[in-house]
This record gives structure tokens, C-alpha cells and sequence, in this order.
């Protein structure tokens, strides 16, 4: 017992968290349905899944739908199938419509403790506050005149503008906490509007909704993008607020483009399922993922159990990322270099190939293609011929050449017996003798080892 508990105080997580809660760790991945996910989500996602995964703990999929609006279920379903391309398994579905009820106690809570006000401005009021603030040179912070209503006031209000929206009271003081990513932060609460937990239209706004779910699940780490440290500040003062415990927050940096650009009119074009589409292996994307912005090299890994052993959050840096969607495809390539036919054997036959070829057409065309979708272009190449590429001074050669080839199939000797006789006929050897000759059958100056791509060739164009 003792030398566990000394094990336990010298094994700990980030921000000094001990054994004990690294026991429960729990996190989530919390899109809101509203879209497909991209690769910004992914980063988020990922990251999750790996802190929870290390510590042998759980992690929610959490699915953000108070805007009935926006939120469609096709989403839903999207973003369950693209979590799967990728292996990103979650140990329990948690839908944020259906836990209404739940919300509704938070917010009485927080009117009982006196932290909840209503308010009945406009949008176009509120807007109007705001520039006449920053027409003053003051940060646009809300002024908290509604706290000035009477009782009398507000049913009046209520009488000609309907319900109002509810604000959560800030403590104005510092608010603090020691970010995974980003180290110690603190935040004027002063310098945050009180925020908007219910709209005038009763909705639940996410951050009374994740606030409570966050204390409800028991999530000991929360990981998001850093567009949400402002929201963590005034989070933490919730969740203090309704007796929950604080979570360990890192906000990680957000992706950029290659030359540093801003990303988010992009990532619409990097959505998981377009990446799947081009041919993406998902070791490639998750490689990439778990380590790019951090002082990790990025190197291709087997599986998830080994990213998740070697991820430490506190690797990444702040500094946004780069993105190059580019730098896939060799992590793609590498990953097929490596598979036996059976992890391939659907697309080889989609390809088009006879199962008895299956064998030697995967062994020549693996470390010749950047996705699976190359595979059909290489059958094509075999079974139709390809066009032939004969410069005029081989014209003679060629043709000479072709009167030499028996007839098919080949096989494993064929090349080396053929280019010997040309050789003998023609008294042309090495480059001017291979190259013309490879150039004629595949139309490619480059390629796989002819003695095996032989046996494969249906159609011989160069025949004429
Ligand atoms: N639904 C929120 C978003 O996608 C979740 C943020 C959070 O992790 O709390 O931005």
C-alpha cells in the first residue's frame, strides 16, 4: 500500500494532477452538428481521446445541440462515421438536447445564489452600447444596467419586449488557472461582459449547458481551441459558482495555412470526410495530428495505442500551427508501403485485377502509389497498355524490339530473356537498351522493376 501511494505522488499528469485523478480522467469531444468536421476539430478531438486514453480513463463524445436550428441529426451521424474512419472510439454518446431539464436546475441554481439577472435590451441597443464604449476608448463590456431594474420594471418590460435573456454575475476579480498548453493565465473578470447563459427565447446557451454537463460527467481535462480562453475564465467562475469541481484546462494554438493565412475560410475544403475521399490513411492523418505544433517530430505510428503512449499535451506550443493538407500524402504513402495484400485486397479488386494476380500487382504497385485511389490507374496501365512514349531515333529499335517478344502471358523470365536476344540483335546495352524499352511498354520513364511488371502486362500497344 505504501509504496503504491509513493508511485502514485511521483507519477503525475500535467498541471501536477495525482495518480488518483488521472484514475478517472475523463474528457470530451463536444462538436456542435452544425457542419462537417475538419481537421481544426480533429486536433481537438484527437487530443481528448489521447489524454483519456493514456490515463485508461473515458472519453464522452458530447454532442452540442441547444440551436435546434442549426443542429441536424445528418451531422450527428457524419461526425459518429468520420470519429470511426479514424478509430477515435468513445465510451458514451452524450446529447445535450436531451438534458433540458438538467440545464433548467443549473439556471435555478444560479437565480437562487443571486448570479443570474434578466435583461431586456435589443441587439440593436446592445450594439449601440458597445460603439459608443469604443467610441470612448473603453473595452465594449456590458454595463450591467439591468441590475438597476425593479421588479415592476422588468414585468413591464416583459409586457412589451417578452422574456428577457439571462446574464450570469461576474465577481469582479482576477480569475486564474494554470493552462496545459499555455501555462499560468489570468484574466480580468471586469474586462468580460457578464455572459448570456438563456436567450429571450428560453434556449440554453452552450456555455450554461457545458458548464453543467462538464460537472455532471465528472471532466477532469478539458482540451478546445485557444478562441475559447475567454469563455474558460468565465466558466471557471460558473462552475465555482454551482459547487462543480475545475477542471485542468489547455487551449491548444489554432491551424493556419502553409504561409501562415488564416484557416477558417478553408476548413471548410479540409473537412475529414474530403480528406477520406482523396484517399487519406487515417495512420497518416493521426500521425500528423497528434504531433504537429509540438516539439515531437512528426513520424508515421502504428497505431493509436503508441501515439497515446508517447502524447504529452504540454509538448505543443502556443504559436499557431501550420497546416499543409500536402504533407498527407507522403505519411499516406508510407503507410501502404507497409500493408500486406489483405489490408488492400477490396480496393485491388475494385481496381479491377483477377485474384490471380492480386499477389504480384500489389507487390509491384505499393511503393509506386500516394493513396489506394492510384491503384485503378496502374491496372488500367496493365490490362489496356499504355500509350507508348518512343523518341524517333528508337523508332527502328522499337519495332525490331517488338518482332523479338513472344507471345503473352509473361512471366518472372520473360524480361531478362527478351532483352538479352534484343540485345544480341541490336548490340544495344544498358540505359539505351532498358530505357527505350520500358519507355515503349508503360509510357513511363520510372517505375517499378520491369522482370515483375512483365507478367502483368495484358496489352503490349508498342505491337503496333
Ligand atoms: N461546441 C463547442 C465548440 O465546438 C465546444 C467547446 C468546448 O469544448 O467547450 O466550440
Amino acid at each position: 500500500m505504501a509504496t503504491r501511494h509513493m508511485v502514485d505522488k511521483e507519477r503525475t499528469l500535467w498541471n501536477g494532477r495525482p495518480q488518483q485523478e488521472i484514475d478517472m480522467t475523463t474528457t470530451r469531444f463536444a462538436p456542435s452538428p452544425t457542419g462537417y468536421i475538419h481537421v481544426g476539430n480533429l486536433r481537438t478531438a484527437l487530443m481528448n481521446y489521447l489524454i483519456a486514453r493514456k490515463a485508461g480513463g473515458t472519453f464522452i463524445l458530447r454532442i452540442d445541440d441547444t440551436d435546434p436550428e442549426r443542429s441536424k441529426q445528418e451531422y450527428v451521424d457524419a461526425i459518429q462515421q468520420d470519429l470511426e474512419w479514424l478509430g477515435l472510439t468513445w465510451d458514451r454518446v452524450e446529447k445535450q438536447s436531451d438534458r433540458l431539464e438538467r440545464y433548467e436546475e443549473a439556471a435555478q441554481q444560479l437565480r437562487d445564489l443571486g448570479r443570474f439577472y434578466e435583461c431586456f435590451e435589443t441587439p440593436v441597443e446592445l450594439d449601440l452600447k458597445r460603439k459608443k464604449q469604443l467610441n470612448m476608448g473603453k473595452p465594449p463590456v456590458y454595463d450591467r444596467s439591468a441590475l438597476a431594474l425593479s421588479e415592476d420594471d422588468k414585468a413591464r418590460l416583459r409586457e412589451e419586449r417578452g422574456n428577457g435573456h439571462w446574464r450570469f454575475k461576474l465577481d469582479h476579480e482576477r480569475i486564474e488557472w494554470v493552462d496545459g498548453v499555455l501555462g499560468a493565465r489570468s484574466i480580468d473578470a471586469s474586462s468580460v461582459s457578464d455572459p448570456v447563459l438563456i436567450r429571450g427565447d428560453g434556449q440554453f446557451l452552450y456555455t450554461l449547458a457545458s458548464v453543467w454537463d462538464d460537472i455532471d460527467f465528472g471532466i477532469t481535462h478539458v482540451v478546445r481551441g485557444a478562441d475559447h480562453v475567454t469563455n474558460t475564465a468565465t466558466q471557471i467562475q460558473i462552475i465555482e459558482a454551482l459547487g462543480g469541481t475545475v477542471p485542468t484546462f489547455a487551449h491548444h494554438s489554432l491551424l493556419t495555412g502553409p504561409q501562415g493565412e488564416a484557416l477558417s475560410k478553408r476548413l471548410g475544403t479540409l473537412a475529414l470526410r474530403d480528406l477520406r475521399e482523396a484517399g487519406v490513411e487515417p495512420m497518416a492523418l493521426l500521425s500528423l495530428m497528434a504531433r504537429l505544433g509540438s516539439s515531437d517530430p512528426v513520424e508515421l505510428q502504428s497505431s493509436l495505442e503508441e501515439i497515446a503512449s508517447g502524447f504529452e499535451i504540454g509538448h505543443f506550443g502556443a504559436a499557431p500551427t501550420k497546416f499543409d493538407a500536402e504533407d498527407l500524402y507522403p505519411l499516406t504513402a508510407k503507410v501502404l508501403h507497409e500493408l500486406p495484400l489483405a489490408d488492400v485486397a477490396e480496393d485491388v479488386a475494385a481496381a479491377g485485377v483477377p485474384d490471380t494476380l492480386a499477389e504480384r500487382f500489389w507487390d509491384v504497385t505499393r511503393e509506386n502509389i500516394t493513396t489506394r485511389k492510384d491503384l485503378k490507374s496502374w491496372w488500367e496501365l496493365f490490362a489496356n497498355g499504355a500509350e507508348p512514349d518512343i523518341a524517333d531515333e528508337d523508332k527502328e529499335f522499337i519495332a525490331q524490339a517488338m518482332l523479338l517478344l513472344p507471345e503473352g502471358p509473361f512471366d518472372d523470365a520473360t524480361w531478362g530473356t527478351w532483352t538479352k536476344t534484343v540485345k544480341e540483335a541490336t548490340g544495344r546495352k544498358g540505359r539505351g537498351l532498358f530505357m527505350p524499352l520500358r519507355k515503349a511498354l508503360t509510357g513511363q520513364s520510372h517505375g517499378p522493376d520491369m522482370s515483375s511488371v512483365m507478367p502483368l502486362l495484358q496489352v503490349i500497344k508498342a505491337r503496333g
